[in-house]
C-alpha cells in the first residue's frame, strides 16, 4: 500500500492550503476531494485580508488578479432601510470556481498527489477491518509511526498524519458519529444557503447584507465584473414556501424592497442557484480518533461575520505546524493533538461564539433595532466587526 506523510480529506480552502503549505516544505501528501475541479460552491466569496499575504506565500497571485477590494459594509433591515459602515480590515471577492481551481492546480505543481472525485469512505488503523470497518475508525490512541488508512472505492492510502477537512458536513460526519450530527434542529443548526452569480450595478468596494425574516442575503463583487449574491435562511422558510426557491425568494426576501429590486433586476449568469441545507452552527471537536480537523469540519461561524474562508485557511496554517512537528518527532502524537486543539480554541473559539450571538440578533424583529443602535455608536460596531476577525497570518 502506498504510504504518505499527510492525507487529507477535503479539497476546499482549508485542505488545499494545508496540502500546498506542506508540499512547500518537502512532505508527501494524497489529497482527496469527491468533486472535479473546477467547480461551484455555496459561499458569500468575500475573503477577509487577514488571508491575502497566506493565499499569496501559497502561490496564489492574488496582486496581479485585479480582484475588487472591499472595505464598507452596507445592511439593510427588514424594511430596506440601508446603514452604512466601515469595514476596518476589509477583504476581497473572488469565487470559489476560480480560488479553489487555482490552488488545485498549485498544489499538483507541487507534487501534491490529488485525487478528485474520489469520496473517502473511511479512515481505519492499518492492519485493522480494513474493508470490512470502513466507515469507523478505532478510538485506540495511536502513537509514533503507526498509520491510519484513508480508503475510497479506487485508493487505499496509509499516513501518518490524517486531516479531515471536509467542511459543514460530510457522510465521514455521520459515520463518526460525531456529536453535532445527533443535535436535534434548533436554533443554530439547520440553515439552508443559496448562492447565484449574477450581473447587477453594485458598488464594487462595498458588501450588502441584506436581512429578510429569518435569513440575511450577502451581495458582493468578485472577478470579471461578476457579482455573488448567497444568502442564508431556515429550513423553516423553505418548508413554508412548498420547498421552492422562487417561491421563497418571492415571498420573503423580496418583502425586503431592497431584494426585491435586485431580485427583479439582476441578470443570473447560471440559471439554477447553488443550494446547501443542514447548517450547522454548532460547536464541534477539533480532534476525534487521531484525525486532525480544519475549517468548517473542527467549527463553523455564521457568514454573518464573513470570513469563514479565512479561518479555513489560518487553521491549515497551524494544523500544519503542529503536524510538522509531529513528522520531524519532536513531539508525541498526543501533544500534537492536544497543542493543535488548544491553538484552535486560542484563536477561534471566541470568533465562533461571537458568531452565534450576533446571529441571533439578525433575520428577527429586533433586526431593525440593532442595527440602528450599532450604527449610531462606530465604536460599538467596530469592537463587535473586530471581535469576529482575525488578524494577517
Ligand atoms: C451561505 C454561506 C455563505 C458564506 N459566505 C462566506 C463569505 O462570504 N466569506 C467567508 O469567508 N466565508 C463564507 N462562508 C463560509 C465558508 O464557505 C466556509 O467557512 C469555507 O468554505 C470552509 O472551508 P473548508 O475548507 O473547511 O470547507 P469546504 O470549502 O466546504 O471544502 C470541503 C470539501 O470537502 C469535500 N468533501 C466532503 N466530504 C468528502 C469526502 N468524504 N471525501 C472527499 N471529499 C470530501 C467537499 O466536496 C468540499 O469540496 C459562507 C458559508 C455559507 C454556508
Amino acid at each position: 500500500m502506498q504510504e504518505v506523510d499527510i492525507a487529507i480529506i477535503g479539497g476546499g480552502l482549508g485542505g488545499l492550503t494545508m496540502a500546498i503549505e506542506a508540499a512547500q516544505h518537502g512532505y508527501s501528501v494524497m489529497l482527496f476531494e469527491k468533486e472535479q475541479y473546477p467547480f461551484h460552491k455555496v459561499c458569500g466569496e468575500y475573503i477577509s485580508y487577514e488571508s491575502w499575504d497566506y493565499l499569496e506565500r501559497c502561490g496564489i497571485p492574488l496582486s496581479k488578479m485585479q480582484l475588487p477590494s472591499i472595505h464598507k459594509l452596507a445592511i439593510s433591515d427588514l424594511r430596506g432601510k440601508v446603514y452604512d459602515f466601515d469595514l476596518p480590515l476589509g477583504g476581497f471577492g473572488i469565487s470559489r470556481y476560480t480560488l479553489d481551481h487555482a490552488l488545485a492546480n498549485k498544489a499538483i505543481e507541487l507534487g501534491v498527489e490529488l485525487k478528485m472525485g474520489e469520496k473517502v469512505k473511511g479512515v481505519s488503523d492499518k492492519g485493522e477491518g480494513i474493508g470490512n470497518k470502513v466507515e469507523g475508525v478505532s478510538n485506540k490512541q495511536k502513537e509514533g509511526g503507526e498509520r491510519q488508512v484513508v480508503e475510497t472505492d479506487k485508493t487505499k492510502v496509509a499516513a501518518r498524519v490524517v486531516i479531515g477537512a471536509f467542511g459543514k458536513r460530510s457522510n465521514l460526519d455521520i459515520g463518526w458519529k460525531r456529536k453535532f450530527i445527533k443535535e436535534k434542529p434548533n436554533k443554530i443548526n439547520n440553515y439552508i444557503g443559496v448562492k447565484y452569480h449574477i450581473y447587477y450595478p453594485n458598488k464594487s468596494d462595498t458588501i450588502a447584507l441584506h436581512n429578510f425574516n429569518n435569513g440575511y442575503c450577502g451581495m458582493s463583487s468578485i472577478e470579471d465584473g461578476k457579482t455573488c449574491l448567497c444568502y442564508l435562511t431556515t429550513a423553516e422558510n423553505l418548508r413554508r414556501s412548498n420547498n421552492q426557491i422562487s417561491v421563497l425568494e418571492k415571498n420573503i426576501l423580496a418583502a425586503n424592497p431592497q431584494l426585491k429590486m435586485i431580485l427583479e433586476n439582476a441578470e443570473r449568469i447560471y440559471a439554477q442557484p447553488q443550494v446547501i441545507s443542514q447548517i450547522s452552527f454548532a460547536v464541534k471537536e477539533q480532534v476525534q480518533n487521531n484525525i486532525l480537523f480544519i475549517g468548517d469540519a473542527a467549527g463553523m461561524i455564521t457568514p454573518l461575520c464573513g470570513n469563514g474562508m479565512s479561518m479555513a485557511m489560518h487553521a491549515a496554517h497551524i494544523a500544519f505546524h503542529y503536524t510538522a512537528q509531529f513528522l520531524q518527532d519532536r513531539i508525541s502524537r498526543k501533544a500534537m493533538e492536544m497543542m493543535y486543539t488548544k491553538a484552535w480554541n486560542k484563536e477561534f473559539a471566541f470568533r465562533t461564539s461571537t458568531g452565534r450571538m450576533v446571529q441571533r440578533f439578525f433575520g428577527g424583529a429586533a433586526t431593525g433595532t440593532v442595527i440602528n443602535l450599532l450604527h449610531k455608536s462606530p465604536a460599538l460596531s467596530k469592537k463587535i466587526i473586530s471581535l469576529t476577525h482575525g488578524k494577517p497570518f
